[in-house]
């Protein structure tokens, strides 16, 4: 049975008109079904009867199950979410969120949302990458991911999710269809409700899609670069032979941005690879032109990885490289460490050992 979770709100219209409801039950259902988060049709109070129990005889509702919870010393925590397909029995796919605080005293709580069970892109830094391709994930689970996350801080204070990141497992625009249903409805007052503003897609520079996404869906963009020459790149990231450095800025300098808006830089700082005073003076220039922010991120180590992290001078002396040249240039310090939640850290599928991409 299809997870009326599955269903756009122009889906949803499809559904009530070929079970001959008035049209002002879409609103209805889609409300109830995204904004206000039910998770069973009989939760639908102010729908007729005969029209729930049309909807329970053709669709289910079925929630992500939430497997493990773990809570890191810096407040970052990991949940293992088993997918609809592994209902009832062993052997079905697994993913992992990440919910992050942040700012003043964790007043900004960003859920860091995977988009596939695993990724073919195989960027030798990234444990996703190292374990190999999976599946897309669905808009269902994609918003099951938001849902669980919400259940588990509601009471907690008040606290809300605040951002979403699409920076967990897998190449976001390599779904292209499924995440952009999920943009819509993550980004529609009418449901999820997040501002654009506070949504941020990350890719490793899959050029076409940068290309469709600027024209498709306002949300803030972050791309995942790396190196500074086309050598370097090839070897850690196999998408740059497609589409080489040229190809990417290039798209990156045509993406609408909003009055003041900027790209999101990161850069995976390997040592001994890419984190050279020379990879940042060439970073400098090639990122003339684009209002951007970058994001450092010291590699984080994972079994079997040959790369190591560099040291905390070299660090500050990259840093510092942008920071002279009036660029924003932030360390990302990882969170979630301690419980391998932190960037390419993330455990895959079951009985696997595993990848992550994400993390902050
Ligand atoms: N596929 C998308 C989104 C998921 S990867 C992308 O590549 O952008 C999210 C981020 O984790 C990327 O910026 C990637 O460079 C970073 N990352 C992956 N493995 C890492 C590792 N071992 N250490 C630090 N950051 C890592
Ligand atoms: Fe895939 Fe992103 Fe990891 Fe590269 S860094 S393998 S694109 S998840």
């Amino acid at each position: 049975m299809k997870n009326l979770k599955n269903f756009t709100h122009d889906e949803l219209a499809g559904v009530v008109k070929a079970l001959g409801e008035k049209p002002y039950r879409v609103a209805q259902l889609y409300g109830w079904l995204f904004a206000k988060g039910a998770q069973s049709v009989d939760d639908m109070t102010d729908l007729p009867g005969e029209f729930r129990e049309a909807l329970k005889e053709r669709f289910c509702i079925r929630a992500l199950e939430l497997i493990e919870i773990r809570t890191s010393s810096d407040g970052t925590m990991k949940l293992l979410l088993g997918l609809e397909d592994g209902e009832g029995g062993e052997g079905g796919e697994r993913i992992e969120s990440v919910i992050i605080p942040e700012g003043e005293e964790g007043r900004r709580l960003t859920l860091c949302v995977s988009t596939q069970t695993g990724c073919a892109l195989g960027c030798v830094f990234c444990m996703t990458g190292t374990a190999g391709p999976g599946r897309d994930l669905t808009l269902s689970e994609m918003v099951g991911q938001v849902e669980a996350a919400r259940s588990i801080i509601v009471g907690d204070g008040g606290e809300r999710i605040t951002n979403v990141v699409l920076m967990g497992m897998g190449e976001p625009l390599l779904n292209y269809d499924e995440v952009l249903k999920f943009l819509g409805v993550l980004t529609d007052p009418k449901g999820l409700g997040y501002s654009p503003g506070k949504v941020t897609l990350s890719t490793a520079g899959v050029v076409p899609g940068i290309e469709k996404l600027g024209g498709d869906m306002p949300v803030n963009l972050a791309v995942s670069l790396n190196a500074t020459t086309d050598e370097v790149r090839d070897r850690l990231m196999p998408i740059n032979k497609k589409y080489p450095l040229k190809l990417l800025m290039a798209a990156l300098r045509e993406y609408p941005l909003k009055r003041r808006g900027h790209i999101t830089m990161e850069y995976v700082l390997i040592k001994g690879v890419n984190d050279a005073p020379a990879d940042a003076r060439r970073l400098v220039n090639l990122l003339h032109g684009i209002p951007c922010k970058i994001n450092l991120i010291p590699f984080n180590p994972f079994p079997g990885s040959e790369y190591e992290r560099p040291d905390d001078k070299s660090v500050k002396e990259f840093q510092g490289i942008l920071v002279r040249a009036r660029y924003t240039a932030v360390v990302r310090t990882s969170r979630g460490a301690d419980i391998e939640a932190a960037c390419g850290q993330l455990r895959g599928r079951r009985g696997e050992r595993g990848g992550g991409g994400g993390g902050n």
